[in-house]
């Protein structure tokens, strides 16, 4: 082991206290490169009270004195583009120019979060009665704990901290200890750019420090993004304590394409929406509905560019598709392709096989591609978070809908199709949080929230955008008069207040 990540508390690298740590491995080689600290609920107390006593002062910031940080953030971020890719796929795997990709959108937040001057504007009804005015104000709520997955452990962490600080909360992250060093970098350029001490806060760690943090007492909202199973304890938990919550789940997004598609343009999406990433996405496209007489032809098409793809390194140019996180997940997602034919499945690309040569001992597997998947088949039903397509054939319009809305989950979907009328009913008919129309994976721009339906999300409000505005502030309203005593006179009236 060459180095240890530790945590981030007021300002300042804090060694872990509790002599647990975690291994970080780099899944292309399968090596642990690296410790991160496991935080005790006593390391957790002491990052939440260093947010708690941040927030007495930066609560009432200005907001030009948070938009200057943010500003100046924003041009650290863009500069160590680079260096905050590379720490992304040394422990995630992913390549470079997707982690590239990740850190761009991560950006978009920061961008949001620089103008919310605006965004916390309050209004003002004047003369609502005689001599009165009320005005509706929008506050910070308190310490907002973040708790984010290991997919996007650069992008995830930046959808939630910097708009929760910009609208004057102080933050603690838990990131993923599967990659935990992108998180602790970017709290360092926060440091870099001005943003005070304990307002943004790393503390590193499994379910023990999870769990410190959903029931402490001085922690006022939950954002989370992971799986469904935690994210439905997270939201029960830190409800049950009193905290706002937002849990984003995991997902099963379908591709609807519909016999009148361009069927190349559909075959490239299915390829890099369901494959980028090795399928680590929380909006990979991991089942394809096909509509009628489309469909023989749809999965030629697809196959052809699947074996085309480059798998490799993250860190090699050449690559377009790394390895997946840890051996566990990939022993997982290759038992869904294994078992797939026993449950009915035609076994169009078997990738289980994959070796990488130089690379052994990397967290492998190829591109799969499943046609005439049943849906009650494990590798329709579950999540299985790889490089694995499944197909599903179906006659109509109507047929296709009705299986996607069937599915317990409901983040992302798409549409392929030349008619505009179908796909104008499709955004009223389907259930889910995103919709693509002939655009694969359909992440909103960071001035439009994101969040799925069903079991993609726990709690009200999406992340990010107008919601997560919402989410990281409380309104307050201020109704006020200033009497003038000659022509208001005051007087004891026990009348309920009326208007006039
Ligand atoms: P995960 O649920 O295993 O872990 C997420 C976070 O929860 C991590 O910080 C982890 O340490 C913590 N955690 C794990 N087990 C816990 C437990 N028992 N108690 C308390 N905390 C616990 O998810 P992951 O494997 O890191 O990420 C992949 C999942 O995240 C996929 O299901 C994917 O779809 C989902 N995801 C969803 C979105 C979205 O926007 N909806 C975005 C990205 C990822």
């Amino acid at each position: 082991m060459t180095r240890t990540v530790h945590h981030w508390i007021g300002g300042k690298t804090v060694e872990g206290t509790s002599g647990i740590y975690g291994p970080v491995t780099d899944p292309a080689t399968g090596a642990v490169t690296t410790r991160v600290a496991f935080a005790s609920a006593e390391e957790v107390d002491a990052a939440v009270t260093t947010a708690r006593d941040a927030f007495a002062t930066w609560g009432l910031s200005s907001l030009s004195t948070r938009t200057a940080v943010l500003f100046r953030y924003r041009a650290l971020l863009d500069g160590h583009r680079d260096e905050i890719a590379a720490l992304i796929t040394a422990e995630h795997g992913k390549v470079h120019s997707d982690a590239l990709g990740e850190v761009a959108r991560g950006l978009e937040i920061v961008e949001l979060a620089c103008g919310i001057t605006t965004q916390l504007r309050g209004e003002l009804s004047t003369q609502v009665s005689g001599g009165v005015d009320v005005s509706s104000i929008r506050q910070p709520v308190g310490v907002v704990a973040g708790i984010t997955p290991f997919n996007f452990p650069a992008m995830v962490p930046m959808w939630m901290f910097p708009l929760a600080i910009a609208c004057g909360n102080t933050f603690v992250l838990k990131p993923s200890e599967k990659d935990p060093s992108a998180a602790v970098l970017l709290a360092e350029l926060a440091a870099a750019a001005g943003l005070p001490d304990g307002v943004l806060n790393v503390v590193h760690g499994d379910r023990t420090a999870v769990e410190a943090l959903l029931t402490h007492p001085d922690v006022a909202a939950v954002s989370f993004v992971g799986s469904t199973p935690i994210a439905r304890h997270i939201h029960a938990t830190a409800s049950a304590h009193g905290k706002r919550v937002q849990a984003l789940g995991g997902a099963k997004n379908h591709m609807l394409v519909l016999p009148d598609a361009d069927v190349d343009a559909a075959a490239d999406a299915a390829v890099s929406a369901a494959y980028g990433s090795a399928g680590e996405r929380c909006m990979a496209i991991s089942a394809v509905v096909a509509v009628g007489a489309i469909g023989d032809d749809l999965v030629a098409r697809i196959k052809d560019r699947a074996e085309r793809i480059t798998i490799g390194p993250g860190t090699d140019p050449a690559s377009e598709m790394g390895p997946l996180i840890t051996a566990a997940h990939r022993a997982k997602v290759a038992a869904y392709v294994t078992g797939a034919a026993a449950q009915g499945a035609e076994v169009v690309l078997d990738g289980t096989g994959l070796t990488v040569e130089g690379h052994e001992d990397g967290h492998w597997i190829g591109i799969s591609l499943l046609d005439r998947v049943a849906t009650d088949s494990d590798a329709y039903r579950d999540e299985i978070f790889g490089p694995v397509l499944c197909v599903l054939r179906v006659d109509t319009y109507e047929e296709g809908v009705a299986l996607m809305n069937a599915s317990p989950y409901g983040n992302g979907t798409a549409i392929f199709t030349r008619d505009g009328g179908a796909a104008r009913r499709f955004q009223l008919e389907i259930q889910a949080g995103m919709v693509g129309v002939n655009v694969p994976i359909p992440v909103p721009v960071g001035y439009h929230s994101f969040g799925g339906w069903k079991d993609s999300l726990f709690g009200d409000h999406h992340i990010y955008g107008t919601d997560g505005v919402r989410f990281y502030t409380r309104g307050k309203v201020i109704t006020t008069r200033w009497p003038d005593p000659a022509d208001a006179p005051s007087g004891v009236d026990l009348g309920f207040p009326r208007n006039h």
